[in-house]
């Protein structure tokens, strides 16, 4: 760090005060987490250096005798993990997974079946702004208006109606398990693939806290920063008839040279994993998460499906006559860090949103329990309902100073 700082203070600089903004508030964002300083060590090591298109054994380039190594010890521990025939461990993010999986799977114009974006879905899952909407025919369904959970009725409706060739599940706001089983056995009787794009609560079934979608499902792809904890990247999982149709779509259809840095990060996270105290987190993370979910609802913040099973709650905020927009900021301001989202059947735009968004997979990793959640729903509560976007607003600064007495208490990144 220190050649660092003396070349470019500026740059330097930034890393110190994210650290430090990191550290200051309470991160709530379900879709980030705290990896640890053994992951971050590899993702910043020499292996960022190394081309080697290809996969172990058999690549474009020389010199890739020690990348191999890495790459495969991925490979292996990754198929151990989420026991599984077959793992790519080269994609750079989610999206280009999802981008492989598509390759692997679809021609231009074919058709999917996916969860709507505004009912908890993702922009890869055939939005008309993302290369799936606009390459792909994709056909939406959504939640059910008076469960707020997947409209399972719907789904089998319109995969009879449009005999997709894929069909998929998953998304980036289902607080809710997922019925693989129904899936598995709908996808069958209509001829689909069945393919699962877990980004979000892959981390808990890496810690056997719910149920996995990989013996159901043909294909999972998934994120590897979210609730598992590892690098910024992607992987994919899928059955040995699937291979090599995957690694195919990885490279060379849809990627160039692997990040074998951020590979061997992703190595490194499989085997943290693997731990006892791994599962025990993601048990953690599943209990604050209800915890949190509960004291905002009882503070008047519904928690849409009337609760959570995994990391991550919605909540309705029209009860309290406040927009995810405005809740935001004065979160923001406090010191608490979450987001607007849409809510199913909302009747805002998605840049206002009538709710927000809250996981607790970093406050989890920092060691916070079930009383800290209690505290953390108050806070937000007040913040959001009493509070001001201005962070000199005297309620703004009275629910900072009990986040940052939160945070004292359990540090992030403790020195
Ligand atoms: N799929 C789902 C369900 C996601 O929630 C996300 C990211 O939030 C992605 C894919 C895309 O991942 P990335 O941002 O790494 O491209």
């Amino acid at each position: 760090f220190g050649a660092l700082q003396s070349f470019d203070p500026d740059i330097a600089g930034v890393l110190l005060s994210e650290l430090d903004r990191i550290r200051s508030g309470l991160q709530l964002i379900a879709s980030e987490n705290l990896s640890s300083p053994a992951v971050l060590t590899a993702l910043g090591s020499t292996l960022s250096n190394k081309y080697a298109e290809g996969y172990p054994g058999r690549r474009y380039y020389g010199g890739c005798s020690e990348v191999d190594k890495a790459e495969q010890i991925a490979i292996d521990r990754c198929k151990a993990l989420f026991d599984a025939d077959h793992a790519n461990v080269q994609p750079h993010s989610g999206a280009s997974a999802n981008q492989a999986v598509y390759g692997a799977f679809m021609q231009p114009g074919e058709t999917i079946l996916a969860m709507s974006l505004p009912h908890g879905g993702h922009l890869t899952h055939g939005t008309k702004v993302s290369f799936s909407g606009k390459w792909f025919n994709a056909v939406h369904y959504g939640v059910d208006n008076e469960t707020e959970d997947i409209d399972y009725d719907q789904v089998a409706e319109l995969a009879r109606e449009h005999r997709p060739k894929v069909i998929l599940a998953g998304g980036s706001a289902i607080p809710r398990l997922i019925d693989f089983e129904f899936f598995r056995n709908l996808a069958d009787e209509v001829g689909a693939i069945f393919w699962v794009d877990a980004a979000h609560f892959i981390g808990l079934v890496a810690g056997k806290a719910i149920p996995s979608p990989v013996p159901w499902a043909d294909v999972v792809s998934f994120t590897t920063h979210k609730v598992l904890r590892g690098p910024r990247s992607g992987a994919i999982v899928c059955k040995e008839e699937h291979a090599a149709k995957i690694d195919k779509a990885v490279f060379p259809m849809m990627q160039g040279g692997p990040q074998m840095h951020t590979i061997a990060a992703k190595a490194v996270n499989f085997k943290e994993c693997a731990t006892p105290e791994y599962a025990a987190y993601a048990k953690q993370v599943i209990a604050n998460a209800q915890q949190l979910a509960a004291t905002l609802g009882e503070n008047g913040i519904r928690p849409t499906t009337g609760g959570t099973d995994t990391h991550l709650s919605l909540h309705d905020l029209q009860g309290v006559g406040v927009t995810g927009k405005d809740a935001e900021a004065r979160a923001d301001a406090a010191g608490i860090v979450l987001n607007k989202n849409a809510i199913p059947f909302d009747p805002q735009k998605p840049n206002i949103a009538s709710g927000i968004r809250v996981g607790t997979p970093s406050v989890t990793t920092q060691g916070m329990g079930t009383e800290e959640m209690k505290t953390i729903g108050e806070l937000i509560a007040t913040a959001v309902t009493k509070g001001d976007a201005d962070p000199d607003h005297a309620v703004s600064k009275e629910v900072r100073a009990q986040v940052t007495d939160l945070v004292t208490r359990f540090p992030a990144y403790p020195r």
